[in-house]
């Protein structure tokens, strides 16, 4: 079995990380460096994807200082996650619930936008009810949208 790190090396990953780089214009997104070697940073990883077969949407340029901050801080907001849900007393069906909201969530482009409407749904009691129906009676018919 290869090594994940040997994919790098792949092709396929280096023209498509040439391609993240010019679409970006070759500048860091998260501080706007210019120069220096960058980072083709994958939002998200599944076990069963190749490096390339993402969307051209989940890459993000990264300068080498932002790539290395960014993942480090990810770890921790994603122990700090699982402890946060678990210390609300969760269970999984309840934790799955969270997910599907989660999964359903229209990302807005619009940071402090995004951040009013996650706080405006986690208090949507008819959103929640919804996203429960999902996880709990997945066979359900589909819900009239305006209702
Ligand atoms: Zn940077």
């Amino acid at each position: 079995m290869t090594d994940y790190t040997e994919k790098f090396q792949d092709m396929r990953w280096q023209k498509l990380r040439l391609k993240v780089f010019e679409r970006d214009n070759w500048n860091c997104r998260m501080c706007g460096e210019t120069e220096g070697s960058f980072h083709c940073h994958h939002l998200y990883y599944n076990s069963d994807t190749e490096p390339w077969d993402y969307p051209m949407n989940t890459f993000k340029t990264l300068c080498s200082d932002c790539h290395e901050k960014e993942k480090g801080k990810m770890n921790n907001l994603f122990t700090r996650l699982t402890n946060t849900v678990k210390a609300k007393g969760f269970l999984s069906t309840e934790a799955e619930v969270l997910i599907t909201a989660i999964e359903d969530m229209i990302v807005l482009k619009d940071f402090p936008l995004q951040m009013m409407a996650v706080s405006v749904i986690l208090k949507d009691e008819a959103l929640i009810k919804r996203w429960m129906k999902k996880v709990f009676f997945d066979d359900a018919p589909p819900e009239d949208e305006d209702g």
